[in-house]
C-alpha cells in the first residue's frame, strides 16, 4: 500500500506540526511501549509457562506472535518456508542502500504499533513529506494545479457515493460506479493516474475487482507515513532476536483435532498443543497446506471471497539522478492505466540515484510477465517519456514477482466483489482451539498492511495467553 492523493492532501494541511513534533514523540512511544507490554500480560509474566506452541511463517505476525509467547514463556518454534525472515517485508541492500522489494511504508506514524516497534528496534524514520510530490504527463509537461484539484475532487464525489449507489450489491465494483458517474476519468491520463493512485495502487487490484460497496472499510493511523533508514527488515530482525526459527521449512498438512496439534513440514512431523498460522492469503487460497480437519466453513468462504491483488514494484538504479531530486513521490500520467504510475525518490532518503517504480491494476500483470530485458526497456521508455533523452539507461533493475513466488502467490488483501470486511473477522476466529490464523489478512481494520499483520501477531498471542489465564 502507499500513500494515497487524498491521504496526501490531509498530509499537506498537517506536515508543518505533526513533523516538527514528532522527534521528541519518538522517546516517549518507546518508553510507552515497554511499559504496555509489560502491563498488558504478553510480557515475562509467566503466562505462557508450558506452553507448547508452532508458529507457521516468519513475517511480522508470526515474529510478533512468537515474540510475545516467548515473552510470556511459552515454548515456540517458528516455521518458515523460505531461507529469510520478513515475509513480505524484503529488504534488499545489493545496490548499497536499503531498497524494499515488499513493504515500504510505515502508513501514519502516529499511535502506530509499527511506529513503536521501530523505535524500540532503534530504526530511523524518514518522514514522507505530504507537499513534495511532482506529477507529469507524457513529454515532461506538468498538469495545472486546478487540473489536480479537479481529479481529486472527481474522487471525493466517487467516494462519497460509491456505497450509497451500490445499494447494498456486493456485486458491484468500483469500476461500475465510475463508468456510471465519471467515466471521462477513465479516458484521461491525468484521471487514470489519479485511479491508480488512490485505487489500483492502494488495494493492489484493478478497479474491476475492487467492491463498490466496501472499498473504503478499514481504519488509519494518523500523521506522515514514514519510511525506515536502515530498511523495514530491521524490524524482523529485532523481533526475531532469541527465538527458535527453523528456515526452508515449508508446512504442508495441519492436524488439529483432540489434544495436540501436528504439523508436517519438508522437513518431518512437529507437534505442540497450538499452531498459529499466518501464511498469506494467496498461499490459504492454493491448499498448499491442507487441514484436518477442514477449517470450519466461514473461513473457507472468506479464503475465497477475499482478494489477494498484485503490484509490480521495480527498483532502477541509475549513475545520477537525472529527475528533480527533491520530491518525495513522482507521478507518470501514462496513457495506460496503472503504468509505473508512482516512483519512490531515493535521493532525498539515501542520497541514492534510485526510483523504486511501482505498476498496479492490469498493468501489474503485464509487468510481471516481462522478462527482464523487456522490463528494462518497458522502465526506460516510460524515463524517456517524461524525461527525453536526459533519462540515462539504468545501472541495474531489480525486483521481486510476488504473484509468483509461491510462499506469497500475490501482494496483499482487499475486499474484492462479493467479499466483504466479515470474510476478515471470520478468519480472526480461532478455527478450533488448536488453531489460530493471523496475518494481515485477519484484519478487519487494518487489512493489507503490516500494522495489521502485527496486530494480529499480538491478538493471536493474546488469545492463547487468554486462554490459560481463563
Ligand atoms: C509490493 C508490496 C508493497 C507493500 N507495501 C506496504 C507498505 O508500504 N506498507 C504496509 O504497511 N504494508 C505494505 N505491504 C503489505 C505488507 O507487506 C503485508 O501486509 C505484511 O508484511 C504481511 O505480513 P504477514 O506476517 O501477514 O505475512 P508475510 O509477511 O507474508 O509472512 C508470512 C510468512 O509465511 C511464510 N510461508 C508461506 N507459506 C509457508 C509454508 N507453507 N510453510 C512455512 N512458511 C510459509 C512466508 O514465506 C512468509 O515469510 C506491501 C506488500 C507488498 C507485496
Amino acid at each position: 500500500m502507499r500513500p494515497d492523493p487524498l491521504r496526501r492532501r490531509l498530509l499537506l494541511l498537517l506536515a508543518a506540526s505533526s513533523l516538527s513534533a514528532l522527534p521528541l514523540s519518538r522517546q516517549v512511544l518507546a518508553q510507552e511501549t515497554r511499559r504496555a507490554r509489560t502491563a498488558s500480560g504478553t510480557a515475562a509474566d509467566g503466562a505462557g509457562k508450558g506452553l507448547k506452541v508452532i508458529v507457521i511463517g516468519a513475517g511480522i505476525a508470526g515474529l510478533t506472535a512468537a515474540s510475545s509467547l516467548a515473552e510470556a514463556g511459552a515454548e515456540v518454534i517458528v516455521l518458515e518456508a523460505r531461507d529469510r525472515i520478513g515475509g513480505r517485508i524484503f529488504t534488499d541492500h545489493s545496490l548499497g542502500i536499503p531498497v524494499e522489494h515488499g513493504a515500504n511504508f510505515i502508513h501514519g506514524f502516529n499511535g502506530n504499533p509499527v511506529a513503536e516497534l521501530s523505535t524500540e528496534a532503534g530504526a530511523t524514520p524518514f518522514f514522507i513529506d505530504g507537499e513534495q510530490w511532482q506529477v507529469f504527463e507524457r513529454g515532461g509537461s506538468e498538469p495545472e494545479d486546478f487540473e489536480l484539484d479537479d481529479v481529486f475532487d472527481d474522487l471525493e464525489v466517487i467516494e462519497d457515493r460509491a456505497v450509497e449507489e451500490a445499494d447494498g450489491d456486493a456485486q458491484q465494483s468500483l469500476l461500475d460506479i465510475i463508468e456510471m458517474f465519471d467515466p471521462a476519468l477513465l479516458k484521461e491520463p491525468i484521471g487514470n493516474w489519479a485511479l491508480t493512485d488512490a485505487y489500483e495502487g492502494e488495494f493492489g487490484a484493478p478497479l474491476a475487482q475492487i467492491s463498490a460497496l466496501h472499498f473504503d472499510a478499514g481504519e488509519s493511523f494518523d500523521g506522515p507515513d514514514a519510511v525506515l533508514k536502515e530498511g523495514y527488515v530491521t524490524l524482523a530482525d529485532y523481533l526475531a532476536e532469541g527465538l527458535d526459527i527453523r528456515l526452508g521449512q515449508t508446512a504442508r498438512a495441519v492436524r488439529h483435532a483432540g489434544d495436540v496439534v501436528s504439523v508436517e513440514t519438508s522437513g518431518g512431523v512437529l507437534t505442540a498443543d497450538h499452531c498459529i498460522v499466518t501464511v498469506p492469503l494467496g498461499v490459504l487460497k492454493s491448499g498448499a497446506i491442507t487441514f484436518d480437519p477442514p477449517l470450519p466453513e466461514p473461513q473457507r468462504k472468506a479464503i475465497a471471497a477475499l482478494g489477494f491483488g498484485r503490484l509490480a514494484k521495480v527498483a532502477v538504479a541509475f549513475d545520477e539522478a537525472f529527475w528533480p531530486e527533491e520530491p518525495h513521490f513522482i507521478g507518470y500520467a501514462a496513457e495506460t492505466r496503472g503504468r509505473f504510475a508512482d516512483m519512490l525518490n531515493l535521493v532525498p532518503i539515501h542520497e541514492a540515484p534510485v526510483l523504486t517504480m511501482v505498476a498496479s491494476g492490469d498493468y501489474a500483470e503485464k509487468v510481471d510477465a516481462m522478462d527482464e530485458a523487456a522490463l528494462r526497456a518497458d522502465v526506460t521508455a516510460v524515463l524517456r517519456d517524461i524525461f527525453g533523452e536526459k533519462a540515462s539507461a539504468p545501472k541495474a533493475v531489480l525486483r521481486h514477482v510476488w504473484s509468483r513466488d509461491p510462499h506469497a502467490l500475490g501482494a496483499y488483501s482487499f475486499i474484492a466483489v462479493g467479499a466483504s470486511p466479515s470474510d476478515f473477522e471470520a478468519l480472526a476466529m480461532p478455527a478450533s482451539p488448536r488453531l489460530l490464523l493471523a496475518g494481515e489478512h485477519t484484519s478487519a481494520d487494518y487489512f493489507g498492511t503490516v500494522h495489521g499483520a502485527l496486530m494480529s501477531g499480538e491478538r493471536a498471542a493474546e488469545a492463547l495467553l487468554a486462554g490459560r489465564k481463563g
